[in-house]
């Protein structure tokens, strides 16, 4: 731990597990190097400060506090989720107080050295800090490839590849090799039109920040972070993974059902258990949930799976799964809401991780050499999932609309049972290349002394002025 600088990052994170994570993970990096952090976070899916002890936390209200019964975003939130609906309000909502709290952190204190923003929050962030004469830095928690297929919107929508039609699903995108149309980072929303615009601001937000900060390593994604370079002049800084920066970044405090998951691990065979989850955001239908059930139970693999309440469209948990089903598979299964991902992944009994491929999943997966099975289903997912299964050909696909149980079954077992395909070899060589990197000498250790530097002594107006 280095001494305190007396300087100050101020983070403005998206409140979605996905984009908290890894921004408190980066806080950790920062804090871990000498500086101060205040955390501005919103008021909608506020976090519990008290599990992050060396930071300073500020609520934003989107309105007066005691209207809860009025509020936009809890409707939006019991209307069942549109996510593209629900970040258009929650952009609009926190645009104007977001620019109140950051003008009164400036006052006073510590000096702010910048602001670091979620990308997704685009150039909302972008007046706010220029009229504070605070540098504004932000943090893309996806992929970098993901984001080049992004910032193709534009020319893809030119080109006619949206609407995705069913028809051409399988073609490649000859633009943005290797993906196929059915990749594309697009998902089901009443607002297409909106889709676009948010996207278009994250990435127009990016080219005019004085840097991007990525959760990604220059060895897994070198050839996207070069065409990043290419088309935007903005610094960039892949730093990641940054929750293997070191081991003590984060408090890994367990509760009650993280002990109960461990002790069923523990009583397992090395590498034989699927381990199920798709993160935190994306929801199935009944049908769906039940073939996976079955499928699960009739590979006859132990296998943990999260089920979040509210995973499954129409129903509270897995009561649509009938009496008998829990107790056949006995000690073969266990179905929970929620685990401790970093410490499931890096179990020794873990075998394969079945995955929607949000990026903080596939990263996690890496880092501790875990083959996985890929549905991805929205957005960045279908773009990793790519990139899991042809180019670091670390996992194996299984397409959401064709997942039925007898599918599931047959990959599951061949994903724990065949052990010459050679995915769990290079599994093995990608999380080596991790430690590479995370090397004193590795390129995001440099690229972490490059990024202090830079917001210690940048010039907040100098890049944005280029913009
Ligand atoms: N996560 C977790 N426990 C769970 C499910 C997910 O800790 O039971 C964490 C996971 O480790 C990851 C994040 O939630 O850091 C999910 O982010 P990801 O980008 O994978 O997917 P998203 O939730 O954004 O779709």
């Amino acid at each position: 731990m280095e001494e305190r600088k007396g300087r100050r990052i101020i983070m403005f994170p998206l409140p979605f597990p996905g984009h908290f994570n890894p921004m408190i993970e980066l806080a950790g990096i920062f804090h871990h190097r000498g500086l101060s952090v205040t955390i501005l976070h919103t008021s909608y899916n506020s976090p519990d400060p008290s599990r992050h002890p060396h930071f300073t936390f500020r609520t934003i209200y989107h309105k007066k506090e005691g209207e809860e019964d009025q509020d936009p975003l809890s409707q939006t939130k019991a209307s069942g989720m549109d996510l593209v609906a629900l970040i258009r309000v929650l952009k609009k909502s926190y645009e104007e107080p977001f620019r109140k709290s950051l003008a009164a952190e400036v006052v006073g204190g510590e000096t702010v050295c910048c602001l670091v923003s979620d990308a997704i929050w685009g150039k909302n962030t972008e007046v706010a800090a220029k009229e504070v004469g605070v540098g504004r830095v932000v943090l893309r928690t996806g992929g970098a490839a993901s984001f080049c297929a992004f910032a193709a919107f534009p020319l893809l929508r030119d080109k006619h590849y949206f609407p995705i039609q069913d028809s051409r699903l399988d073609e490649p995108v000859i633009e943005l090799p290797p993906l196929k149309v059915k990749d594309l980072p697009v998902m089901e929303t009443n607002e297409p039109e909106e889709l676009y615009r948010i996207v278009n601001n994250m990435v127009k937000g990016a080219n005019s920040s004085s840097g991007v900060i990525w959760n990604t390593f220059e060895d897994l994604e070198r050839l996207s972070l070069m065409d990043f370079s290419s088309r935007f002049q903005v610094p960039i800084f892949p730093i990641g993974p940054f929750h293997k920066h070191s081991d003590n970044l984060l408090s890994m405090t367990k509760n009650e059902e993280d002990h109960v998951t461990t002790d069923w691990l523990d009583k397992q065979d090395p590498q034989s258990v699927v381990y199920v989850s798709f993160g935190s955001l994306a929801a199935i239908e009944e049908k769906e949930f039940l073939e996976i059930a079955w499928g699960l139970r009739n590979s006859e693999q132990p296998f943990l799976w999260v089920v979040r309440p509210g995973f499954v469209r129409g129903t509270e948990w897995i009561e649509s799964l009938s009496c008998g089903f829990v107790e056949n598979i006995g000690h073969k299964g266990k179905i929970v809401k929620w685990v401790n991902q970093l410490e499931v992944l890096g179990h020794p009994a873990i075998g394969a991780f079945w995955t929607h491929c949000g990026w903080n999943s596939t990263l996690e997966s890496i880092c501790e050499g875990v083959p996985m099975i890929c549905t991805p289903c929205f957005t960045d997912q279908r773009v990793n999932a790519r990139y899991i299964v042809d180019v670091w050909r670390v996992g194996m696909e299984l397409e959401r609309s064709k997942m039925d149980k007898r599918g599931i079954e047959k990959v599951v077992r061949s994903a724990m049972i065949k052990k010459d395909d050679g995915i769990r070899e290079r599994c093995l060589k990608l999380k080596e290349r991790v430690n590479v990197c995370l090397s004193q000498d590795g390129s995001s250790s440099k690229y972490l002394d490059k990024l202090l530097s830079h917001v210690l002594t940048f010039d907040p107006y100098a890049s944005a002025s280029a913009s």
